[in-house]
This record gives C-alpha cells, structure tokens and sequence, in this order.
C-alpha cells in the first residue's frame, strides 16, 4: 500500500454528520438576506495578490503575514483570497454594477489566511458576507446590522454583544490619529514591540492590540467620538436611533477601529462569550474609499463578513434547532423481479414527493442485513418489496423507531401513505 496522503493543517473536511447544519446555515442566510432584497454574487477564490493588498490594506496581519501567495505558471502574481469583499467590489466595477447605481448583493464562500490554527481558528474557513454599495446614510447601516440580528433570531442562536463606532472621515480621523499618537508617544516606553512599530505606520492599529499591557495604556488614551467631524457625528446619532428604533441593542466602544484609510463612519462587530478567546462572529464597517482606491467612481460601501465555524459552533452550543437532512425511508428488496420493481417504485416515489428521502438498496443482501443498513443511516422506515409481495402489487411498511406494527400497502397508496407517515405533503 502506498502512504496515506494527510488534508493540510487548519483545512478541515466537511463530514456527512455535520453537512445538515451547514446547509441549514446557507439557506437560512440566502432566506434572510433575500428578505432585505439582497442577490447573491459569486467571485473566484483566486484573485491578483495586488488586488487584496490595495484592498485589505498592506500594513495588516492578513496581507503582510496570513496571504496564501503564488506564481502560476503564467508568472502571474496571485492570492487564494483572505476574504470576500476585495473581490466583490473588483467584480463591481469590472461589470459597471456600482457607478451610480444602489446595489444589495451577498456572497458566500472559502477564504484562506495561513494563521496559527486552533479552535474558531482555521487556515480555510469560510465567510458569509453582505455588502451595499451606493447608499451613503445611515439607513443602510441600520439594515446591515438588523439583518444580522434576524440572522441570529432564525437560526436561534442568542447571547452576542454588539459593539458600534465611528472612525469619522479620513480628515477627521487624521486629526485623531494625532492625538492618539501623542498620547501613546508619552507611553512609548511600556508599549509592545508590535505597537512600538505600529505607533509610526498605524497608530490605530495600536488599539485593538491583545497585549494586555499596551491594553492598559489604551484604555486612557483618546476617544475618536471626540475627534468626529460634525456630519459623521450626526450619521453616528441617526445610527443609534435606528438601532434603538428596531429594539436592537448594542453598546458604543471607541476603541474598535480600522486602521485603514477608505474605512469611513460606521463600524460594528459582534461577539460572543461562549467561543473562549476567538470570540467575534461577525465584523463589519462603512468603506466610502474602497471602490475609489480600487479604480472605480467613488462609490459609498458598507459590508459586514460572519465566520460560519464560529456561527455553527454556537448553533452547536446551543442545542439550535436543526432540521433533520438524513434519509427517511431505506427501501429493502429481494428477488429479482422485486428488485426491477422496486427501482420503478422508488423513483415514483421520489416524483410524488419531491421532500421524501429515500435510500434504495443497493449491492443485494438478506433482508436482516438490509434492516441492518437501514437501521444504520437513520431511517424512519423501512419499505420491504420481496417477490410475494411484487407479485401483489403490495409493499411491507415497517417503522424502525417503534412506530407502529408493520403494514402491507398497495402500490397506488403508497405515496400518500408514506407522506402521512413521514409528515410531507403528497
Ligand atoms: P480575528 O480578530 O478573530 O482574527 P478578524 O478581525 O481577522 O478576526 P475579519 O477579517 O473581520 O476577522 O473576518 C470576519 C469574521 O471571520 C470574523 O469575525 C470571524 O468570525 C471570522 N474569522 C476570521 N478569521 C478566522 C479564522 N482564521 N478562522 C475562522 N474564522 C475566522
Ligand atoms: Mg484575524
């Protein structure tokens, strides 16, 4: 035998055990954000490397340390991408859909960033991500957030904490960003390394950094609220009074920033306190300078993207109803005629009852080994066609879960019977 070839380190597989929830997931999301108006855009997971440093920015972990970056064998440049937004936007302009237009549109997918990986905390993983592009109010800001909170209320999950800022506008910020670096300069000495060299490039950086020290000094530093120039601070208002409008509550943190230029006003993370130390769920933020910076008209944006392993997790946590995704009904059969009828049977089944889930027996079998494998997949019900019962037009229903005695049903009744049974309409 050859050796095993083993998956990659933080690229997990997708088992049939736990593929139910996913899917539960995606087509709860495609309900949800259909129900703001919001169309689904797919772009490639391959992308130009110059694409996501102009567009996530090249002073940040992602693009100077997390890209997966390669030639191919054209010599080109090109990233597995670290996320979902840089791609939207170039596909925006690339296809006119942004240039004075209103867009609502969503995207799902893989997304790769070579990190240290442990629990919530994956080299592939994968987003769910929401973006509108030419609505510059705070309208639209209000709506991003509440269609993450119908999200959270559809799939039964509870418990997060949302936290909202405004990073202003890039003038207004400049002024801020010069307080704070006065701030930290006389704090200089106690700082991390990372915020040492960060106090020069990005001194915002400097306040979401985890080092519990350079958290103390943070905590006194400055507030952007403080620095905000009079239009983002009356965005930031409406912002509030949308939220409390809609029941959602969230809480104001000065301290959660971008460091990056085209991020403008509005920024919103959720999190958790049941996912230990990778506690954000989902982030999200207004970017009026992302379509410009990549070429396009300037053209306001706000997106938010939620990471699906985390959103499982807590669906797991906290027992979240999911819907059953595993076969109903095995179909045992012996003999050869009843073998042929069988086959024409199952398929007659599937065409009435586009719901049913039904496994057909395959590869023969006694019918002790049939139950056997129907026991195995979870079904309900086990339908038995040997040739007796073929040559009556008959099929044996039998429950496997203690429902019932075992029943003989003809074959023009057996759609309506077996819907009752299973709970489908026929
Ligand atoms: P973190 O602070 O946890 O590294 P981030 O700021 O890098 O998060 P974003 O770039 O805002 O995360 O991505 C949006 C969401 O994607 C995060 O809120 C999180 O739920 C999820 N996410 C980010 N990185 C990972 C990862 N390596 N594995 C799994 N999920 C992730
Ligand atoms: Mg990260």
């Amino acid at each position: 035998m050859s050796q095993k070839i083993q998956s990659i380190r933080g690229m997990n597989d997708l088992l049939p055990a736990d593929a139910g929830v996913w899917q539960h997931l995606q087509s709860v999301a495609a309900q949800v954000f259909s129900a703001y108006g919001y169309r689904e855009l797919r772009v490639p997971v391959v992308e130009r490397t110059e694409l996501f440093k102009r567009a996530v920015g090249e002073v940040t972990d992602v693009v100077e340390k997390e890209m997966y970056t390669f030639e191919d064998r054209g010599g080109e440049n090109l990233s597995l991408r670290p996320e979902l937004t840089a791609g939207i936007v170039r596909a925006g302009i690339e296809h006119g859909l942004l240039y004075n237009q209103q867009q609502r549109v969503w995207s799902s997918g893989q997304v790769f960033r070579y990190e240290r990986p442990q629990a919530g905390r994956y080299r592939q993983f994968h987003q769910l991500d929401v973006e509108a592009f030419g609505l510059a109010g705070p309208d639209v800001d209000i709506e991003m957030i509440a269609i993450a909170a119908r999200l959270w209320q559809r799939l039964g999950v509870s418990g997060f904490r949302l936290q909202i800022n405004s990073l202003g506008t890039p003038d207004s910020r400049a002024n801020y960003r010069a307080a704070l670096t006065d701030y930290l300069r006389s704090h200089e000495a106690a700082l991390d390394e990372d915020s040492k060299r960060r106090l020069g490039s990005n001194p915002l950086r400097v306040l979401d950094s985890k080092v519990p020290t350079t958290r103390e000094i943070v905590a006194a530093a400055p507030s952007i609220l403080d620095h905000l120039d009079a239009e983002s601070l009356a965005h930031f208002v409406s912002l509030k009074a949308g939220l409390d409008d809609l029941g959602i509550g969230y809480e104001v943190n000065p301290r959660l920033v971008r460091g990056l230029d085209y991020y403008t006003r509005t920024v919103f993370e959720w999190t958790t306190d049941q996912l230990g130390a990778q506690d954000a769920v989902c982030a999200g933020g207004r970017y009026d300078g992302l379509v410009a910076h990549l070429g396009g008209a300037p053209t306001p944006g706000i997106g938010f993207a939620i990471g699906m392993e985390r959103l499982i997790a807590l669906i797991g946590l906290q027992n979240a109803a999911v819907p059953e995704h595993g076969p109903q009904v095995y179909f045992c059969r012996f003999g050869a005629q009843a073998e042929r009828a069988a086959a024409a049977l199952a398929e007659q089944l599937r065409d009435a009852l586009p719901g049913l889930r039904l496994v057909l027996n395959a590869g023969g079998g006694k019918l002790g080994a049939q139950l056997k494998r129907a026991d195995a997949c979870g079904a309900r019900f086990a339908l038995i066609l040997g040739d007796d019962e073929a040559a009556g037009q008959k099929v044996q229903v039998k429950s496997l879960r203690g429902e019932g005695e075992p029943v003989s049903i003809g074959w023009p009744e057996l759609p309506q019977h077996l819907a009752q049974r299973v709970g489908l309409s026929a």
